[in-house]
């Protein structure tokens, strides 16, 4: 695998907002068409595959609002929110097992939120015994079952009960340790209580530590990141995910809490990512992609090696071919040739629970393009090239010919060393690396036809539906 190779004008020319592809595609394209019987079909094709599922918890609840915050969270002080929610979701575990009856015993579970150390150990013993009874958890050491961890959050036995429950991967929320930062986003936290998860969880066997900081919030500045950084590295995280900050105020209500004048410009945020990588590099990091870098002994950074690299909605894995079934509150589900996502709002989710239905809210069933797409950008995003002629072969298609639009878009990265398309091979260069996002939309059909010009009076009725808003984000 390349060097990723930092260039701040060629970053600067051709970054734009874009979808970060945890899946193609996007959840922007989700629609309520799509229903029960649509996912029952899901459940029974991804049933006749045979292939392994994992399983994706979200955990909605925080004590208190991150002003940085973009996701799906409700805040509240009082813990005893979670038993309601918690019979909900054990429903939900009972009657999407018996669904997948016999597929386990899962290797592959992520708890996700919000905060899902919001649940108490006894509350998370209680969700675990529910997964167990429904899908069968595994005690193999193969077994990736990790967890987001606050430590503002956490009790001293915490991470020993999680690790008693079979968790062996965490990530832990840093973003910036500088107090200026912390008290302009509302997120106090000291480099001593993460230290002490970092070290309690190596105690307790975690393999896996994960740290997660977001360059471009307010006040931050080279010299508070720099420091941010140094010590971050003297954790020896396995994984670093380095996110950038988009400020949303209109879709995101937290963020209206940020004031915008103590955000650093598009100049000082591309210094804060080119001191993050440098340093990261410097720190013998690899860059995984897309925000992700591990060291090199992680199973990240050989799953880019040996090209078994997968994304997924939590960023990258190493495990490909699996169908995630997804729990609680807003989760996304990957099933046979389909997605789809629970509702969104704790009414919702309670009612429908209550009367015996699956939480479903919307969906996509991908299309035969949209397939070749994904595999396509699959690639692009884990292994930096694309093998057009096993695309050739898999779906009966001339490249060329087929995506000759998308090759024509690519040319100016191409003139400028981003991308090399040979005989039969699309390669992202080293530059490239950090500009996969430009290098993948061209492909993106859905935001091609977003970005045409509107449709006219009479066009297919579909096209004046209401759309969500698509989550993009940018590098800086
Ligand atoms: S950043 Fe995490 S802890 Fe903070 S409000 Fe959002 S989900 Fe909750």
């Amino acid at each position: 695998m390349d060097l990723a190779l930092f260039d701040p004008a060629l970053i600067e020319r051709y970054d734009r907002p874009g979808p970060r592809y945890t899946s193609y595609p996007t959840a922007a394209q989700f629609t309520e068409s799509y229903g029960a019987s649509d996912y029952l079909g899901a459940v029974q094709r991804s049933r006749d595959s045979g292939v392994p599922l994992s399983l994706y918890v979200h955990v909605p609840f925080c004590a208190s609002p991150c002003f940085y915050c973009g996701c799906n969270r409700i805040i509240s002080r009082s813990r005893s929110i979670a038993a309601g929610y918690i019979e909900r979701l054990e429903r939900e575990i009972e009657m999407q097992a018996a669904l997948f009856a016999g597929r386990g015993p899962v290797l592959q579970l992520h708890f996700g939120g919000g905060t899902p150390t919001f649940f108490s150990l006894p509350q998370m013993e209680q969700v675990m015994q529910a997964l167990d009874r429904g899908f069968g958890l595994s005690r193999s050491p193969q077994r990736e079952y990790s967890i987001e961890v606050d430590p503002r959050a956490l009790l001293p036995d915490s991470i020993a009960g999680l690790a008693a429950l079979g968790f062996n991967r965490i990530s832990i929320g840093v973003q910036d340790f500088d107090p200026a930062v912390q008290e302009a986003v509302n997120r106090l936290q000291s480099y001593e209580q993460t230290e002490q998860v970092v070290l309690d969880a190596r105690r307790h066997g975690f393999n896996s530590v994960s740290v997660d900081l977001i360059y471009g919030l307010p006040k931050q500045t080279l010299e508070g990141f720099g420091r941010t950084l140094d010590q971050v590295i003297a954790l020896a995280p396995d994984r670093v995910s380095a996110y950038s900050y988009a400020h949303m105020p209109q879709l995101f209500k937290a963020q209206g809490q940020i004031n915008g004048a103590d955000l650093p410009s598009s100049q000082q945020k591309l210094g804060l990512l080119q001191l993050t990588v440098a340093k990261l590099q410097a720190a013998g990091y690899v860059y995984v992609g897309m925000d992700h870098f591990a060291r090199p002994d992680d199973e990240l950074a050989r799953a880019l090696d040996d090209g078994s690299l997968q994304r997924n909605f939590q960023g990258y894995s190493t495990r490909g071919g699996a169908d995630l079934v997804g729990l609680g509150l807003s989760a996304i589900s990957r099933i046979a040739d389909s997605y789809c996502q629970n509702v969104k709002t704790l009414d919702a989710y309670y009612a429908a629970l209550d009367t015996g239905r699956l939480p479903l809210q919307r969906g996509l069933q991908l299309s035969a393009d949209d397939r070749l797409r994904r595999a396509l950008i699959e690639d692009l995003m884990c292994r930096d090239r694309v093998d057009c002629q096993r695309l050739e072969h898999e779906y009966h298609i001339d490249f060329r010919s087929y995506f000759a639009d998308a090759l024509e878009a690519l040319k100016p990265l191409a003139a400028d060393g981003l991308v090399e398309l040979g005989e039969h091979e699309l390669r992202v260069t080293a530059k490239g690396r950090f500009l996969l996002r430009a290098v993948a939309m061209p492909f993106d059909a859905h935001l091609r036809a977003a970005q045409a010009p509107a449709p006219v009076a009479g066009a297919a009725a579909n096209q004046d539906l209401p759309r969500p808003a698509p989550r993009y984000s940018r590098v800086i």
